[in-house]
């Protein structure tokens, strides 16, 4: 729920009223990280208004033309599909989204098929095909935050969604998650004993790059994942004059290492 410090050790309250005493802190509390709103206390995360359904679909029940090794992608006006196949080949993620300015965030509720169906009116019968074979639908009403960097209060540091939330157009959060842990891992274990060096450099390390993820991550989603009309067809001209070898390159600063180094 919070948490005490002094010059040697921080101590975390607990809803059961516990308390427990460590050396540091590490808040990797998600989204709505109670840890954040001390350390950082800039209030709620931005709700985007896109709302997204995500179902698995048995392999045998994806429609036999679709059963692609690959990430795909289809995109209409201000809506999007995306299924790839998981877990060895056994099931199909098949995760639809579409910008209807929805006010309030909501993470994972259960919903019908007729309600994801409502978003996806006016999209090509094919598309909307794979959508009905979709079972056991949840709804996120996705959230991001600006970057920030105050990430760290004396022992304490933050972590993942706690630290810089993003959408999930680049399908990074989670990697960027772990790419802290490690990066914190190594900061800790480079500099015994002196915590502040440590959490300062992890900061100044991963502030940058996450940093980038959010806010490309919400450009690509106005940009590219959700225009229509005019704006679309611009998208379509602009990708379309691309070569593969061109997005290879636009994305090497993030798929192309670690993100580590340094
Ligand atoms: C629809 C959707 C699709 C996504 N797709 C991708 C993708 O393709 N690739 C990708 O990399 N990322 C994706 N993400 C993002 C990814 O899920 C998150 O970025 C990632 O889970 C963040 O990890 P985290 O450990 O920081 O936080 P979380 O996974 O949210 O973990 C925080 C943990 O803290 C616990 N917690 C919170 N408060 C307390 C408390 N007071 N006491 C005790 N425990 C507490 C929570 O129960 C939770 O277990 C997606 C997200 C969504 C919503």
């Amino acid at each position: 729920m919070g948490y005490d410090q002094d010059g040697s050790s921080v101590t975390a309250r607990l809803a059961s009223g516990d308390r427990v005493t460590g050396s540091l802190l590490i808040g990797a509390d998600g989204l709505w990280s109670n840890i954040r709103k001390r350390v950082t206390a800039d209030g709620p995360p931005r709700v985007s208004g896109h709302t997204t359904y995500r179902s698995v679909i048995p392999t045998e029940e994806m429609p036999e033309d679709l059963r692609w090794n690959a990430a795909t992608l289809w995109a209409g006006p201000k809506c999007h599909l995306v299924h790839y196949p998981l877990s060895g080949w056994k099931v199909f993620n098949l995760v639809v989204t579409y910008h209807n300015d929805a006010p309030e965030p909501v993470a994972g509720k259960p919903v019908s098929e007729a309600e994801v169906m409502k978003g996806f009116a006016h999209i090509h019968q094919r598309a909307q095909n794979i959508i009905r074979h979709g079972q056991n639908w949840k709804l996120w009403v996705l959230c991001d935050r600006d970057p920030t960097e105050r990430w760290i209060d004396g022992r304490v540091a933050l972590l993942g969604d706690a630290a810089h939330p993003m959408l999930q157009y680049f399908a990074q959060g989670a990697c960027q998650a772990m790419e802290d842990a490690v990066c914190l891992s190594h900061m800790l274990g480079s500099h015994p004993g002196d915590h502040a060096t440590a959490l300062e450099k992890y900061r100044a390390q991963r502030f940058p790059r996450t940093a980038r993820v959010q806010l490309l991550s919400r450009a690509i989603g106005e940009h590219i994942y959700h225009p229509a009309g005019e704006h679309a067809r611009l998208r379509n001209a602009i990708m379309g004059a691309k070569t593969s070898e061109d997005y290879y390159k636009d994305l090497a600063w993030l798929y192309g290492g670690t993100g580590l180094q340094g």
